[in-house]
C-alpha cells in the first residue's frame, strides 16, 4: 500500500510532484498516492481568477525552469538518467511542441510567456499526468490518529504526509472595504475588466516582484506619482549573474553556508528586490519614488489615505505620516499563511517536535533536507519556508525537479488505503 502525499494547492509545485510522481509509477517505482486539493482550479494564481495577476504579466524566471527543471534527479538508483529523460516529456518545450507553438517561439528570440500561458503549460502537464485533483478550499487541518486529516467544506481527506504550497491569500487590506485602498486582488480585478485607475497621489505597500508586476501595470494609467513603500534602505535591483542564479537551481553548497551568510545572500537576491528587467523598464520613469518604513496603520481622512509608517533615523525610531489618493496593499504574500488552518491538536503536535512556541522562525530553522519540519510525524512539507535552511530556489519557480526529488524521497511511513469522507457521511468512500 502507497502511502498518500496531500497537497494543498494545485500550482507549480503540485504539478512538479504529480508528475514525478506519476513518471516514477511509470518506471514500477514504489511512490506516495499524490493527492492535491485546490480551492479555484489548476494554476489558478497564474490567472485573474487567482487575484495574484491578470494573467497578461510575464514570467520572470525563465520558462525553461519548468516542472522538471534542473533535470537532474537523484531518486532511483542507476535510473535516474531514465527518469529525466521520461520528464522531459512534461517540459515547457514538449509542451510547445505539442501545442504547435515551438517554432514561433523559437523564432521570437523565445520571450519569457504571459502568466496565463504559464498557467496553460502547467494545467497541460497536470492532464497529460492525470493529476489526481479534489476540488474545495482546505478549511482546517487537523491530526488523526498518525495521519493528517485534511478538512474542506465537504470533505476530510486522510492523508499520511501534507505539502503546503502557494503565496496565501491576496485579498489582504490594510484598510477593508475602503474604496480608496485595494487589496492585490482588488486591484487585478480592476486590471482585468479594463477599469482605468486615476489618482494623483498612489502608494504601492511592499517591494517584491508582486509589488513589481502592480507596478508595470499601473504605469498605463493614470497617475501622478506612485511611491513604493518597503522596509529596505532602497529599491535593489535581483543579482542575477551566474552565480547568484546558481544558488537558486543548484543548493549543493547552500548547507555548508553561515545562517547569517544564507539570509544575507536571499535578501540580495530573493527578498523584497525587484528584477533587473524590471528596474530597467519602470524605475527609470521619474513617476516613481520610494518610501522607506513599515506601514503600522492606515486612516481616511479629508478624502484621502493618511499612512503612518514606522522607521529609524540613525537608530532612533521615527514615525511619519503621508497621505495618498490610492493605496494598493501589495504586502499580501504570507509564507505563514496556512497557520490558521491548523486545529489545536495539530499545532500541538508541531510544538512538540519543535520543542518550543509555533513561529516563523522556528518552523524555518527546522525544515530539513526533504522539506519537511524535522521530528513531526505524519511529515509536513514546508517548501515556502525551505529557502533558509535548504536553497532559495525551493519556495519558489527555480528548482521545482530538485523539490518534487525531495519530497517524494521522503519516508512517509507505511501508507494506508486512501481515504476521503464526505463530512455528510458517516462511512469513507474508499
Ligand atoms: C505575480 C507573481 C509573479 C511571480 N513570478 C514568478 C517568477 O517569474 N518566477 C518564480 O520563480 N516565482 C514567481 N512568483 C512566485 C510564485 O508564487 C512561486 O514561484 C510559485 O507560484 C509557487 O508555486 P506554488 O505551487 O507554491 O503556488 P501557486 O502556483 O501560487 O499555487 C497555489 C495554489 O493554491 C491554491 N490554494 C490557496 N489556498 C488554498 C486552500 N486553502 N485550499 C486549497 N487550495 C488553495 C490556489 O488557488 C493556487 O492554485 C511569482 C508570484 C507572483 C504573485
Amino acid at each position: 500500500m502507497s502511502p498518500t502525499l496531500a497537497v494543498i494547492g494545485a500550482g507549480a509545485k503540485a504539478v512538479a510532484v504529480a508528475a514525478k510522481a506519476a513518471v516514477l509509477r511509470e518506471m514500477g517505482v514504489d511512490t506516495p498516492e499524490v493527492v492535491v486539493l485546490e480551492r479555484a482550479g489548476v494554476a489558478a494564481n497564474w490567472d485573474s481568477v487567482g487575484g495574484w495577476t491578470d494573467g497578461q504579466h510575464r514570467l520572470g524566471t525563465n520558462p525553461e525552469k519548468d516542472i522538471g527543471f534542473p533535470y537532474r534527479s537523484a531518486l532511483v538508483r542507476r535510473r535516474n538518467a531514465e527518469l529525466d529523460e521520461r520528464m522531459t516529456r512534461y517540459s515547457w518545450q514538449s509542451y510547445l511542441i505539442a501545442t504547435g507553438q515551438f517554432a514561433e517561439w523559437v523564432d521570437r528570440g523565445r520571450p519569457a510567456p504571459t502568466h496565463r500561458r504559464w498557467g496553460q503549460y502547467l494545467r497541460w502537464a497536470a492532464d497529460r499526468v492525470s493529476m489526481n485533483l479534489v476540488a474545495g478550499e482546505v478549511q482546517r487541518i487537523a491530526v488523526d490518529d498518525d495521519r493528517w486529516a485534511l478538512h474542506t467544506h465537504e470533505t476530510v481527506l486522510a492523508a499520511d504526509g501534507v505539502m503546503i504550497t502557494g503565496p496565501g491569500q491576496a485579498e489582504r487590506s490594510i484598510l477593508p472595504g475602503h474604496p480608496r485602498v485595494l487589496s492585490i486582488a482588488q486591484f487585478w480585478h480592476r486590471a482585468a475588466e479594463h477599469e482605468r485607475i486615476a489618482a494623483e497621489r498612489v502608494a504601492v505597500i511592499g517591494g517584491g516582484e508582486t509589488a513589481a508586476s502592480m507596478l508595470n501595470e499601473l504605469f498605463r494609467h493614470r497617475v501622478s506619482t506612485i511611491t513604493v513603500i518597503s522596509p529596505t534602505v532602497t529599491l535593489f535591483t535581483r543579482g542575477e549573474s551566474f552565480f547568484e542564479n546558481t544558488l537558486f537551481s543548484d543548493p549543493t553548497g547552500w548547507t555548508g553556508l553561515t545562517l547569517p551568510e544564507r539570509r544575507d545572500a536571499m535578501a540580495r537576491t530573493d527578498r523584497g528586490v525587484f528584477s533587473a528587467r524590471v528596474q530597467d523598464a519602470l524605475l527609470a520613469d521619474d513617476r516613481i519614488r520610494h518610501l522607506r518604513g513599515r506601514v503600522a496603520h492606515a486612516v481616511a481622512r479629508d478624502g484621502r489615505i493618511r499612512l503612518t509608517l514606522n522607521s529609524d533615523r540613525g537608530g532612533e525610531p521615527l514615525e511619519t505620516v503621508h497621505g495618498f489618493d490610492l493605496v494598493i496593499d501589495g504586502s499580501g504574500a504570507d509564507a505563514l499563511w496556512f497557520l490558521p488552518l491548523f486545529g489545536q491538536d495539530a499545532r500541538d503536535l508541531l510544538e512538540l517536535g519543535l520543542g518550543g512556541p509555533l513561529s516563523g522562525q522556528a518552523l524555518e530553522e527546522s525544515i530539513g533536507y526533504d522539506l519537511a519540519v524535522s521530528g513531526v510525524a505524519p511529515k509536513l512539507f514546508l517548501p515556502g519556508l525551505s529557502g533558509l535552511n535548504q536553497g532559495p530556489g525551493f519556495p519558489n519557480l527555480s528548482c521545482l525537479g530538485l523539490l518534487s526529488d525531495r519530497v517524494l524521497g521522503a519516508d512517509l511511513g507505511a501508507g494506508h488505503q486512501p481515504v476521503t469522507r464526505r463530512k455528510d457521511e458517516r462511512q469513507p468512500i474508499r
